[in-house]
């Protein structure tokens, strides 16, 4: 299978980038969170571009070391001087309420309402993104310049939310492949009206599993989209028999800035997923950043984690907490954009591309080097890295394999297999 020349259900590739970014921005209004509708309702929308199974998980239930907590859900929240204005509404920006705020309904004094507002004063014009999963409290986010306009002595402060027993909704799409040997991809579901971390990795996981349930393909591909931490604990928690097919996996965030493509490695560090991910970005002839596992970040904490460690890195441009306009207002439908966010999405299809070619061959006439020049090969030779793949195929080494120690790129080493298959030089071996 070659999916770099195949379009994503006839989009040209130009307009790809467009297409992404416009699934970002029918997202970005939802109020999104753990749990609750707007979550399910992203999973909906999510589900019109992938075939989706919708999953509900009650609260309650364990998650390991974890409890699915009461979903939440928000109606509307405001704070209201003395004229009867909303001086802060969710209305306006979802960002304004504290993920998690409990209901509320009283009039506070200044002082009161202060010690649960937040700002960052260092962007005066932004608001930050606070949430308070676990811990029952309320707040609300603001600019540090509409915060200095609250001189009143006395607001009405609502919250019209709910923390009921409900469920956590995550969504699931298998595409089974030739082999059960399967390729995970996981993004998380969670945020409210932020763009690049996430909407940008679920749009780019729903253009891809599109992509992929279109195809046929050797491995089986499996796409979660689902609340951070708490999601991947209840989806690892009730699918411990399927973690020996999970071959490679990819934590899929913040895609869509400027930034140049950063991969985080797995823990195991040098798996099959992190070399081929580096070669494909490598190939890509753009510059980027790898960087070695670390127990912190996003979902790859728990796929990672020592009693899984299971071969999945993360794919992001500018790392979350690196970037100034992470967990503000600012990570809006201006910061992400169609050419990363098209960059993104061809560097993960160029690494599943590798994963899927990446097979072993043997010299059939490994004494000495075949004459290339009578079998019309040898124009072609020092392109496609032909004697590279004839010294390399002893039945040991794979084509990633050879694409590392040469240095060609892995999508001329394929082209050049596929002729010296054809010539009868090599064979496949597995
Ligand atoms: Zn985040």
């Amino acid at each position: 299978m070659d999916l770099n020349n195949d379009p994503v259900d006839h989009i040209d590739e130009k307009d790809l980038g467009e297409h992404i970014h416009a699934l970002v921005r029918r997202l970005y209004p939802i109020c999104r969170s753990i749990t609750g509708d707007g979550l399910r309702k992203t999973l909906r929308i999510i589900n019109s571009y992938a075939a989706l199974e919708i999953r509900e998980v009650p609260s309650g239930s364990r998650a390991y070391d974890w409890q699915i907590p009461r979903e939440w859900n928000v109606r509307d929240a405001y704070i209201r001087d003395s004229l009867g204005n909303r001086v802060v509404d969710f209305k306006k920006n979802n960002l304004h309420l504290m993920g998690y705020s409990v209901p509320v309904n009283k009039k506070a004094k200044r002082e009161e309402l202060l010690g649960h507002l937040h700002t960052m004063p260092e962007h005066p014009d932004w608001i930050p993104y606070r949430y308070s999963y676990y811990k029952d409290d309320w707040g609300f986010c603001l600019s540090d310049n509409a915060l200095k306009a609250l001189n009143e002595p006395e607001y009405d402060v609502y919250i019209d939310s709910t923390l009921e027993n409900g469920h956590l909704s995550y969504g699931e799409a298998y595409f089974p492949g030739t082999s059960s040997d399967e390729i995970l991809f996981s993004a998380h579901a969670c945020h409210p009206s932020l763009c690049n971390d996430n909407l940008s990795g679920l749009a780019i996981a729903a253009y891809l599993a599109r992509t992929i349930g279109s195809k046929k393909h050797r491995y089986s591909y499996r796409f979660l989209f689902l609340p951070t931490t708490i999601g991947p604990l209840a989806w690892l928690s009730r699918n411990e028999d399927k973690l020996s097919r999970i071959k490679h996996g990819l934590v899929l965030a913040c895609l869509g800035d400027a930034g140049i493509s950063t991969y985080q490695e797995s823990r195991i560090g040098n798996a099959d997923t992190d070399r081929a991910m580096v070669v494909a970005l490598r190939d890509s002839g753009t510059p980027f950043n790898v960087r070695p596992f670390t127990p912190y970040g996003y979902d790859q904490r728990q796929y990672c984690s020592p009693g899984f460690n299971l071969p999945v890195g993360c794919i992001m441009r500018s790392p979350n907490g690196c970037y100034p306009e992470y967990h503000t207002s600012a990570d809006n439908l201006d910061f992400v954009q169609p050419a990363p966010l098209a960059d993104s999405f061809s560097k993960i299809l160029a690494t599943i591309n590798v994963l899927e070619n990446d097979y072993k061959y043997l010299n059939l006439r490994p004494k000495g080097e075949p004459q290339l020049g009578r079998r019309g090969l040898f124009d072609k030779a020092a392109e496609l890295g032909l004697m590279w793949i004839l010294n390399y195929s002893d039945g040991h080494h794979s084509l990633l394999d050879i694409a590392e120690i040469s240095g060609h790129r892995f999508t001329f080493l394929k082209e050049g297999a596929d002729a010296l298959v054809e010539t009868g030089l090599i064979k496949q071996i597995s």
